[in-house]
Formats: structure tokens, sequence, C-alpha cells
């Protein structure tokens, strides 16, 4: 691993820059990634920002959200970007499984890799590492990064403070996760001094939903809620059928565990649907049950200790008598 003063000097000279970020991007993998773009092209650096997949239309407000490229609309494209890149930052995860085929394709690049991520056990594909779990995003990092690391506060223009706000915002679930500690509050009072405006980011993000998202949300919770009262878990499970039925769409599905989860009393909530090409979970947690224990051990995924997630081969219906049958394990940790 290299010392993060040796990319400090790398970023005095105007640089070729990727910036990527995990499948299926959230508030924090768009928030960071944009947020970085926006300080680094103040240097006069070329940058990029690639992601895996598409994300939701709610997060398409960013500012430099017209210049980011999608891995799997614009394959070839982005692979020449990879290519050409002397620096590519790897920004909220760790295993380059995350980002799917582009993995590989940045495996295989001569650019130096920097890793700047809040998530446990990072695998060691990487050159340079800002790193660290107590983070409540990985947009608090890229604030640090920034104001820390590279002196940069001057550059923390409106365009990064509303990025990094949504990030923020976005990963400490509007400022209520027991990450969010007065440290992370400060950092949200200088966004906001630098130009981010808190209620007008919220809206965007929160209150921008299509009719059929909240008619998808009420058939979940009245006809697709099961709660495990002897194990304290509630469970969603949902078809392709019914992803088809109300026209889900990328984003479309977030958030809807948290409702599970909210049941007073339940300390494990899961959401499982059936995606076209393998069956996806996602699991949250209160307290200090391990939600990402079991996504690592039975669902080839993995994430923080009250928000994970998985995916299995198995179908749906296997799927949710797997997750069923894990629970007498976790009996006592659930009772508690
Ligand atoms: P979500 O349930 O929103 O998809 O994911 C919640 C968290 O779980 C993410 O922030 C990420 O840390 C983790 N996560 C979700 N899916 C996977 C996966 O397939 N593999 C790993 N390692 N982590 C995941
Ligand atoms: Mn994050």
């Amino acid at each position: 691993m290299l010392e993060i003063a040796s990319l400090k000097q790398l970023l005095t000279q105007p640089q070729k820059i990727v910036i990527t970020t995990h499948h299926k991007p959230d508030g924090d993998a768009m928030g960071s990634s944009l947020g970085l773009y926006n300080y680094l092209i103040q240097q006069g650096h070329h940058v990029k920002v690639i992601t895996p997949t598409d994300y939701p239309d709610f997060l398409a407000w960013m500012p430099g959200n017209g210049d980011v490229l999608i891995y799997t609309t614009d394959t070839a494209l982005a692979a020449k970007y990879v290519d050409e890149a002397s620096l590519v930052f790897c920004l909220d995860f760790n295993t380059l499984s995350r980002i799917n085929e582009l993995g590989e394709v940045i495996r295989a690049a001569k650019a130096h890799k920097v890793m700047i991520d809040h998530h446990l056990e990072p695998e060691d594909f990487d050159d340079y590492r800002y790193w660290d779990i107590n983070a409540c995003a990985t947009a608090q990092l890229i604030y640090t990064f920034i104001t820390e690391e590279l002196h940069g506060e001057k550059y923390i223009n409106k365009d990064v403070a509303e990025c990094l706000y949504t990030g923020i915002m976005t990963d400490s679930g509007s400022f209520r996760f027991p990450g969010t500690t007065s440290a992370v509050h400060r950092i949200v009072a200088n966004l906001m001094d630098a130009g981010a405006v808190n209620w007008r980011i919220h809206e965007l993000v929160y209150s921008n939903s299509s009719e059929e998202r909240l008619r998808f949300l009420g058939h979940c919770l009245s006809e697709k809620l099961e709660v495990l009262h002897e194990f304290n878990t509630a469970v969603i499970t949902v078809t392709s059928e019914e992803l088809g039925r109300y026209h889900v769409k990328t984003g479309d599905t977030e958030g809807v565990v948290n409702y599970a989860l909210s049941i007073t009393g339940v300390r494990l909530a899961a959401f499982i649907v059936e995606r076209p090409d393998r069956v996806k979970l996602s699991l949250r947690s209160k307290g200090e049950f391990p939600a990402n224990e079991i996504c690592k051990k039975y669902f080839n995924g993995g994430g923080h200790r009250n928000a994970a997630g998985g995916h299995s081969e198995l179908n749906l219906q296997q799927v949710t008598d797997q997750f069923k049958s894990i629970l007498p394990e976790y009996k006592t940790l659930l009772i508690q």
C-alpha cells in the first residue's frame, strides 16, 4: 500500500481520472462519486465517473450527472477511459466483485487504484486506501479526504456540497443511524454553508416517487409482509411478475425493507426479490444483530452490521425457505 502523501503529490499534476462505484449505485455511491468529481475538475484533472449499472432517477439531478457513463450502456467507451486512466478511484465498495464485469477491467488497468470506503473486510486490489468503517457514509470520507488530506476546503463549492450532502443524508438514514456523530453534523453544517440546501435535497431524493412506486409499496405492506413473531423477524418477498405489474424501476424497491424493520420488537427484516438474473436479498437489523454475517455466510454478500445484502442462484421460494431456516441459529440474538 502506498502513502496517501504520494497520492497528494500525484494530484498536484493534471491526471486522467476514472471514478467508479458499486452495482446499482445508491445516494452515497453517486453523492461521493460526483462530489469527488466536482472537486477534481476544479484542479484541471480529466475526470470521468463510470457506474457499473444504471441508478435511480431520484439521484439523477446531482451536478455532473450529465457526464456520467454507465458501463452496461457504453461498455467500449467506458473501458477505454479505464484503460487510459492514470488513477481510478473506487468509492463506496471494497471488493471488485461489487462492480460486476467492470471489476476485472479495473483490476487489469495500469492505473493506480484508490479505495475510499467504509465497508468491512476490504479486498487487496488497491494501491492507496482511505478507509474507515466508522464513517457513516463514503461521502463523509470524501469530505475529510478533501479537507484534511488535500487541504482543499476552499474548493468545496455548491456542486461538491450538494453531492456530499446527498451521500451523507442517504447513508445515515437522514441523520438518524448510530454513525451520525456530532462530527458528522459539523460536516453537514459546513456543506450547508457551502450551498447545499438541506430541505431541497431531501425533497429531490425522498419526495420524488412515481405513483406506481407508492402503490407497489402499498402492495408490499398489505399483501406481502410476513411477520415471524417467534423470531422477531419480518420478511417481504416480491416476484418478478409483481415487479412487472407495478412497473418497478431501478431504485423503486429502495427503503421498502425499512418499513418491515419499523415494527415494534422486530429486530431483523428481509426484502427478498426475484430479479431477472438472480434472487437478491436486502437485510436490515436493529442494535447488535449482525445482518452482514447472514449475508456473508449464506448469500454471497456482506455489508454493514445493520444493513447488508446478498444474492443467490436458487429460486425465490428456496431462498425464502433458506432464510427462514437460518433464523433458529440466531434465535437468542433475535429475542433478547
Ligand atoms: P441493499 O440492501 O441496499 O442492497 O444493500 C445494503 C448494504 O449491503 C450495501 O450498502 C452494501 O454494503 C451491502 N450489500 C448489498 N448487496 C451486497 C452484495 O451482493 N455483496 C456485498 N458484499 N455487499 C452487499
Ligand atoms: Mn455507503
